[in-house]
């Protein structure tokens, strides 16, 4: 697969409801909030270590799950 269409798939990616229903965004689209998989509250990002692989940079356990 070229780059092109791994971007492509990570943009569609993050329409979906289930990526947006998990995130808090502000006005200008920024990620300010995301879900923990594990305690289920949401957190600010500085809660959750980074991760390259996933789409929002952030892991999906917040630090204090992790
Ligand atoms: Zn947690």
């Amino acid at each position: 697969m070229n780059e092109e269409n791994i971007k492509k798939i990570k943009e569609y990616s993050k329409q979906t409801e289930l990526y947006k229903s998990r995130r808090l965004f502000d006005d200008e689209d920024v990620l300010i909030e995301k879900k923990c998989v594990v305690c289920k509250k949401f957190k600010k990002t500085n809660e959750f270590r980074k991760d390259k692989k996933e789409l929002d940079g952030f892991y999906n356990k917040c630090k204090a799950c992790n």
